[in-house]
């Protein structure tokens, strides 16, 4: 079961319908965002709304005061006996396109709100890591969390092992199908700057963590090519946190076990959640 509200009502996920004349179905037109819930306290909820407000902001959807309202919706709906998870949960608010294509603008969007049981990363691939599939593709208008997921998911259709494409584009190492990326070596930590990736709001926090812990980060596009000498890789997201990558491709990274940085961020990472818990 998945809480969802719309239109003022709150109901099954399964009871919410979308007319079919809304751009998100036609033409693809609609943000999103994901924003963790821990112990029913919604994780940097600040960053994630002004995120979505970016992406609406970018993608030409007018928002007007759903922003606001979100916050709301995301605060009730958490504390409410039928959302799933307990109190572990993940939420994600939708604005799509609506039904009216100004050319680009998009001035009377629709906006939902879903609320899911937190579904956390199995606990072997922290244990043993994941491999992610390059593809020489980049991501359009980077800027956006976009609903738009199907040229990244065509890349690894029928390739299970692969956990997500990992998007090079001319050669340089941005992000992945839905996460922030980062390769170690010589001790140093490199991930691509905002401008070519989404500004992941965990790749945020891992950024400021890493460097209050003494570690030294560049925010510059790993080249594929680092990829064969680096010493250990991993990607961040809201319900990934921090989980390590042993390969990318036919390339084993680490000897093809998680390395001992990404262990520690993801460590510290849990032991600070708290500095970002809504109050
Ligand atoms: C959602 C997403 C991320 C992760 O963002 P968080 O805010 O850390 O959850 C990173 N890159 C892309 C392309 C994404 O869609």
């Amino acid at each position: 079961m998945s809480l969802c509200y719309m239109e003022g009502m709150w109901r099954d996920t399964a009871e919410c319908r979308l007319p079919v004349t809304d751009l998100v179905i036609q033409r693809g037109v609609g943000v999103f965002d994901s924003v963790r819930i821990y112990g029913r306290r919604a994780f940097a909820l600040t960053e994630h709304m002004k995120r979505l407000e970016r992406s609406a902001s970018v993608a030409g959807i007018e928002c007007g005061d759903i922003i606001d309202r979100m916050y709301g919706i995301v605060r009730e709906g958490v504390l409410r006996d039928d959302c799933p998870g307990a109190g572990e949960s993940i939420v994600r608010p939708y604005i799509t396109g609506g039904d009216e294509n100004d050319r680009g603008r998009f001035p009377h969007p629709r906006y939902f709100v879903i609320f899911e049981r937190a579904q956390p990363e199995k606990p072997e691939d922290y244990e043993r890591g994941v491999a992610l599939l390059p593809t020489s593709e980049g991501r359009l208008s980077p800027a956006a969390k976009s609903v738009n997921y199907l040229f990244g998911l065509m890349r690894n259709a029928g390739q299970s092992d692969f956990k997500e494409c990992l998007y090079c584009p001319g050669g340089e190492i941005t992000e992945t199908l839905s996460s922030s990326f980062f390769l170690c070596a010589g001790g140093v930590i490199k991930t691509a700057p905002l401008g070519k990736v989404l500004d992941g709001v965990t790749r945020g926090i891992i950024i400021e963590l890493a460097r209050e812990n003494g570690f030294k980060v560049e925010e510059r596009c790993p080249l594929a090519e680092e990829i064969k000498h680096a010493d250990e890789a991993f990607i961040t997201g809201s319900t990934k946190e921090v989980l390590p990558v042993v390969r990318i491709g036919d390339e084993v990274i680490g000897g093809g076990h998680p390395g001992p940085i990404s262990i520690r961020l993801r460590k510290i990472f849990r032991e600070s959640l708290d500095r970002w818990l809504d109050t």
